[in-house]
């Protein structure tokens, strides 16, 4: 099911707000296929996700002003990170719409040159591992281990290079956000002569298969409480799903709740030949 977690991502105002809370998140979930009615529930959407976290910002704003003379020191820091954690989520919330309906629009296209397969996952692996390696925030003592098979095969790939870094970071960063244990990231490639194809696996919280389409949908997120608890606004994946069709290729999702999930990627080679590479 469909969770909405735009107003739970910080913890509640504590000024008195007015009411912008909204059931058409959950709503759309359940939508008919109907491309006027999405479209309403679209924007629906959208004006709730953008209205919580701005209702969160200008509680803890407007109870600080007026009530700054009487709140602890703790509490003023923990409403000021409220405040910066909320303005962190619009600004996220904001960059990512934009893409995505630049790529709906046609207004952002992938220009795919030959790259060089290896050298771009290593790239972005050594960034995730900069990056996520140890993971503070969620818990100290996590650890993320990225890991590429030494033996992959090194075939060039149709792919802009920017935008498929783009893919590899959203989906690094979601192995990390939905692992909260810690454990192992693993990438595997393979090649069939024409495609070339990413594994990325995680030994997080998998989920069962009936979310394993809906996760590429705008907004569809599996589990509330562990989003808020990570930060998100479900729209990572609806754009690694444009992107990658839009380089002629695909990504797809396996995964066991409780044991962990493997995203996969497919990208033209730059040479496609008859043999297994
Ligand atoms: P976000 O992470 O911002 O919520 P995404 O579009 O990147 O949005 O992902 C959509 C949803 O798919 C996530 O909220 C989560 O429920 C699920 N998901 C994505 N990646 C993983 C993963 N590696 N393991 C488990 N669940 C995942």
């Amino acid at each position: 099911m469909m969770e909405n977690t735009a107003d739970a991502n910080t913890p509640l105002p504590p000024a008195s707000l007015s009411d912008t809370s909204s059931d058409t998140a959950t709503a759309h979930a359940d939508a008919p296929d109907a491309s006027n009615r999405l479209e309403d529930e679209f924007l629906a959407i959208i004006s709730h996700e953008l209205r919580s976290p701005l209702a969160a910002i200008k509680g803890y704003a407007a109870t600080l002003r007026r009530q700054g003379h009487r709140i602890g020191r703790a509490e003023r820091d923990e409403f000021l990170q409220a405040i910066d954690e909320a303005s962190d989520r619009l600004e996220l919330l904001i960059s990512r719409m934009m893409q995505l309906s630049r790529l709906e629009a046609g207004a952002l296209m992938p220009h795919p040159v030959p790259v060089d397969s290896v050298q771009l996952i290593r790239e972005a692996l050594a960034a995730a591992e900069y990056r996520w390696g140890s993971y503070p925030s969620l818990a100290p003592s996590h650890t993320y281990t990225f890991e590429m098979p030494s033996q992959a095969p090194m075939p060039t790939v149709l792919a802009d290079l920017r935008l498929q870094r783009e893919v590899l970071d959203i989906v690094l960063e979601n192995t990390v956000k939905y692992s909260p244990g810690g454990g192992l990231v693993r990438v595997t490639l393979d090649t069939d002569g024409a495609m070339l194809t990413i594994g990325i696996r995680d030994q997080g919280i998998g989920m069962s298969s009936d979310h394993l389409e809906r996760i590429f949908d705008r907004f569809y997120r599996v589990d509330a409480r562990l989003t808020r608890e990570v930060g998100g606004v479900g729209l990572g994946l609806a754009i690694c799903k444009r992107i990658m069709a839009l380089q002629g290729g695909a990504i797809w999702a396996e995964s066991e709740p409780g044991v962990g999930s493997t995203f996969y990627m497919t990208l033209p080679l730059a040479q496609p030949s008859d043999e297994r590479q």
